[in-house]
């Protein structure tokens, strides 16, 4: 890179994401720190009716995170040691770690490349008379083949259990995505669309179930005949007031936000013309919520080297998504090699990158960032 290049590079300065928070979101967490009212009350329950209203036809808890909203969903269903769950081999690790947690065995089954959602195909032929659960993720904030999936659960009365932790206010057909399974999961972390700093959600159509989910947040408290009785060995894993009102004032501009993220995303697609740079898919009928840009490099392409010369040009990219199956603890507990069992997901672990994607990027950004994708050789 001359110096010249390198002159008007530093200039610039594109994060990988932002979370957009305003100065009416800090005022209302700030208002309630001043009602001395922090854990689990009305600004949550205002919050988790926001939800409802937004998905239709659910019930919505709001939790501490993600993880704990997946975690909280297996419980409930009572899984345990000696049952099976699928999920994707390429996600983020969470998505396996909360079936390890409960003593559950992980099956994982290969992705689609092109939208790197999990195959259907394989879930179906993954399925035993262990499996207690599916897991499907829409990852990156795209819907996978959830009626697909449902179909194959429903057929062996399994419940699903969708990893939407990227995807509040994706949608497949008219749908939400979150309300086709027996839960969904939503994760509120600063790198999605919406956040509480930590936060999660769990959703259910089901009165019961969501009945469940309150006791196990919440150390496993109920009110019998207007006394608290403990009924469960629960969880703390409750959200605070102040983060309900932070997110739930987000929440608001959560449609405007995955319209302006589909036009970055539109832009990218028509700008980047590296042939060694394959885009995302999204096949018809399904709203993507962006919270990832995720292209596949050539594997000529040095990765690490691709990387600090976009960061260099002030660019800050980062990987995707693991292959879990690869990783030191599933490697060495299932004896994996990754690579050979799930070449997809290998592949998209390794020679993956995120752009920069959120909603403080400018449509200049992108061009300025697709421009320096573009020159990408191996
Ligand atoms: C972010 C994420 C999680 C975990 O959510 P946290 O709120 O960080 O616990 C789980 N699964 C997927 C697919 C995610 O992207």
């Amino acid at each position: 890179m001359n110096t010249i290049m390198r002159d008007a590079s530093v200039t610039r300065s594109i994060p990988l994401s932002r979370p957009d928070i305003r100065e009416e979101d800090i005022a209302r967490a700030a208002d309630v720190l001043r009602t001395g009212m922090l854990v689990q009350g009305p600004r949550v329950r205002e919050f988790e009716q926001a939800v409802s209203d937004l998905l239709g036809q659910v019930h919505t808890r709001a939790v501490s995170n993600g993880t704990a909203a997946l975690h909280l969903a297996l419980v409930a269903l009572g899984i345990g040691p000696g049952d099976e769950v699928i999920v994707p081999a390429f996600s983020f690790v969470a998505t396996a770690n909360v079936v390890e947690l409960v003593g559950a065995t992980p099956v994982f089954v290969d992705v689609d490349l092109a939208t790197y959602n999990v195959d259907s195909e394989g879930v179906a032929a993954a399925v035993t008379d262990r499996t207690r659960a599916i897991m499907p993720v829409h990852e990156f904030g795209l819907a996978c083949e959830i009626e697909r999936v449902v179909a194959i659960a429903a057929g062996r009365g399994i419940p699903v259990i969708e990893d939407a932790a990227c995807a509040l206010g994706a949608m497949s057909g008219s749908r939400h995505v979150g309300t086709f399974g027996t839960f969904g999961c939503f994760s509120l972390h600063p790198r999605k669309a919406v956040t509480s700093g930590e936060g999660g959600l769990v959703v259910t159509g089901d009165a019961h179930l969501a009945q469940q989910i309150d006791l196990l947040r919440n150390h496993g408290i109920s009110e019998i005949d207007g006394a608290k009785e403990f009924v469960a060995a629960g969880f703390n894993y409750r959200m605070t007031e102040f983060q309900a009102a932070l997110v739930d004032s987000q929440l608001r501009r959560l449609t405007q936000n995955l319209e302006y993220r589909a036009r970055l995303a539109a832009a990218y697609h028509a700008q980047i013309v590296n042939p060694a740079v394959a885009l995302p898919t999204i096949p018809a009928g399904k709203v993507h919520t962006w919270q990832t840009f995720h292209v596949l490099l050539d594997t000529a392409i040095d990765r690490p080297a691709a990387m600090r010369c976009l960061q260099e040009a002030g660019i800050q990219t980062s990987l995707g998504a693991q292959c879990i199956p690869a990783q030191v603890y599933y490697r060495t507990k299932y004896g994996f090699d990754g690579a050979r069992e799930f070449p997809n997901a290998h592949r998209a672990w390794r020679h993956g990158l995120a752009l920069p994607m959120s909603e403080n990027l400018s449509l200049d950004d992108v061009a300025y960032v697709a421009e320096h994708i573009n020159r990408l050789t191996a």
